[in-house]
């Protein structure tokens, strides 16, 4: 039995898991594996559709959006994103207003910068993304094609407990948001949102499987730049196959939709994630032995970076940790310290032995 922590590509339901063994080889008597099946065939045409309504239906997509299955990551969508949205206001690529909340947003910050105008409307950068800069603070353009935010910074450990409201200050710019590490973990309201991204490898599925939920009157504004196979309009307008989707990604996300499905859906998973992130903070927040870094207001349920008193323990304390089961605690290389992923897939019993763990780490040094 092991509990694997890693921040991405991540744990998966072994249920699915199982699941895709059995049906590897003959999938549904069709004689044929799903990696072998025409993407436009019937049979691969059940899978995707049935992915594309479970998803739509466990994340509440209202009608007016389009959900896409593309290729490429989050990386890729640094600069897709621009290349679709900084010409929405017309002339051209215009300013894009972007909050610097961390390690991924950083990123995307300088990918965009490649391709219009970046206004850095608020950072956290000088606390060191301890938190996220308040919304009074920020500093957005009037004339913002956009606003962009990482709801949930995978290696920094901060995450969004707000949707802010840019309407105002912005002339009604659309928000778009990287949620790759916390997407399905918690209700959202995506009418808030103009766009939601994300890689699948941290909360749904394998890599090679990116996800873009935008609003349709957000379509059809691509600079001419725009390689077709991004334009998301021709990505739209081709219901995901385009271009070839990346069909077996595709396929282990529906079974893990199916799956949330019968574990009662975003629901209950906020409510394990909320219970499951307190038990290892309030753990943490008990003992000098350990330390985290960021506001209480601001951590991430999903991606717990800690830090022990004395780091000079830290290879002992990864040694024994693997000893018990418990994999891919080793932070983030630009942080430090270690970091407990704990996504939907990850279970209460998985956080307990980490809790244990650390109970008897510190007990025994
Ligand atoms: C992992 C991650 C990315 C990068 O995803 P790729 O699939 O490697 O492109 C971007 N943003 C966030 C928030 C992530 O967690």
């Amino acid at each position: 039995m092991v509990y694997n922590f890693s921040a991405g590509p991540a744990v998966l339901p072994k249920e699915v898991l199982q699941q895709a063994a059995d049906e590897m080889l003959d999938w549904h008597g069709s004689g044929m594996s799903v990696m072998e099946m025409s993407h436009r065939g019937k049979e691969y045409m059940s899978i995707i559709e049935a992915a594309l309504r479970d998803m739509r239906e466990l994340f509440a997509v209202p009608t007016n959006y389009k959900i896409l299955f593309l290729q490429g990551g989050a990386i890729a969508e640094n600069a897709i994103i621009p290349m679709n949205l900084a010409g929405l206001r017309g002339k051209g690529a215009g300013v894009a207003d972007y909050i610097n909340t961390g390690s991924w947003s950083t990123k995307s910050i300088k990918e965009a910068r490649r391709y219009c105008e970046v206004n850095v409307a608020a950072s956290s950068e000088a606390e060191k993304f301890a938190r996220i800069p308040a919304r009074d603070t920020w500093k957005l353009s009037r004339d913002a094609a956009y606003v962009h935010l990482c709801t949930n910074e995978t290696i920094d450990g901060v995450e969004y407990q707000f949707t802010p409201d840019v309407a105002a200050d912005t002339d009604n710019a659309p928000i778009v948001a990287d949620m790759s590490s916390h997407i399905l973990s918690r209700a959202v309201d995506v009418s808030k949102y103009g766009v939601i991204y994300g890689g699948a490898q941290k909360n749904i599925g394998p890599a090679g499987l990116t996800i873009v939920i935008v609003r349709e009157d957000l379509l059809g504004h691509a600079l001419p730049i725009c390689p077709s196979a991004f334009d998301w309009k021709t990505v739209a307008d081709n219901d995901s196959m385009y271009n070839t989707p990346p069909t077996y990604a595709i396929y282990i996300a529906g079974l893990v939709f199916q799956w949330l499905k019968r574990q009662g859906g975003v629901a209950e998973m906020e409510r394990r994630n909320i219970a499951k992130a307190k038990l290892l903070y309030d753990y943490l927040d008990s003992t000098e032995f350990y330390t985290t870094r960021i506001a209480k207001d601001c951590r991430s349920r999903m991606n717990a970076p800690f830090f022990l008193h004395d780091e000079t323990l830290n290879e002992t304390f990864l040694a024994g940790a693997k000893e018990r089961g418990l994999l891919q605690l080793k932070g983030h290389k630009s942080v430090g310290g270690m970091r407990a992923s704990i996504y939907n897939a990850m279970p209460i019993e998985g956080v307990e032995a980490l809790v244990e763990y650390l109970r008897h780490f510190e007990r025994t040094h």
